[in-house]
């Protein structure tokens, strides 16, 4: 069966490194990947724009293609979303459909402050993304867990619907929204750095820009 695959993040906003390593994992794993915008992300600052806004953007940067899909399960909810409970209502959907977690290598070292994280391997395998230009120092214990479950085999990966981890070498674009937010907030024009959609359409970028002139 092909795999599931979720890609959380708050997309604030959603650039060409979200885009292109979500493409490439779908790729590698035969996988959909839906892309899951966070409504209050756990362990960060409140995103600069509202949920709204951000779903506008993934909406703009996924037209086009039935690849990568957006899944706005997160935001219809009420408070603070789990990973963790967000995929047990994946699994309740999807029966015995393998199901992998998208993480970032820098989201990934820091697993450990996830909320029951040592469950996430009951539900979920994890595909973890090569990304450069940030420390992705494995803590020991994290490695200890996580090394029984490694696989280099794609086909492990579709064949149990969860339990493993695989890394997931995709082409390393060294883009973060962080970077984005501070160009637009500098009056710049990113444009290269996002899809087409979002520089198509001044208005979805004007919550990074309202600081700049001011
Ligand atoms: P910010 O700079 O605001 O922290 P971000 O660019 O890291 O944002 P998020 O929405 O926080 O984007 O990231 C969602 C997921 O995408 C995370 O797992 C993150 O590691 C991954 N990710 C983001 N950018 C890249 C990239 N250029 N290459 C690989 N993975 C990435």
């Amino acid at each position: 069966m092909k795999p599931l695959a979720i890609f959380g993040g708050t997309f604030d906003p959603i650039h060409i490194g979200h885009l292109s390593v979500a493409w490439e994992a779908a790729e590698l794993l035969d996988a959909e990947v839906r892309l899951m915008p966070a409504s209050v992300p756990p362990h960060r600052l409140p995103p600069t724009a509202s949920a709204e806004q951000r779903v506008n953007m993934l909406r703009a940067a996924l037209s086009g293609q039935t690849r990568l899909t957006l899944d706005t399960r997160e935001l219809d909810r009420s408070g603070p979303s789990y990973t963790i409970d967000t995929l047990h209502e994946f699994r309740r959907e999807f029966g015995d459909r393998p199901l992998v977690l998208l993480l970032g290598a820098d989201a990934f070292a820091g697993l450990r402050s996830w909320y029951r994280w040592r469950d996430l391997f009951e539900v979920t395998h994890i595909g973890v993304l090569n990304r450069p230009g940030v420390e992705a120092c494995i803590p020991v214990e994290l490695e200890r867990a996580v090394a029984p479950r490694r696989t280099e085999d794609l086909n492990i990966i579709r064949a149990q619907p969860a339990g493993r981890v695989v890394e997931l070498m995709a082409t390393p674009l060294e883009v973060s929204a962080t970077r984005i937010r501070e160009l637009l907030a500098a009056g710049r024009d990113p444009r290269y750095l996002l899809p087409a959609g979002l520089f198509d359409d001044s208005a979805l970028l004007a919550p990074y820009r309202e600081s700049f002139g001011h």
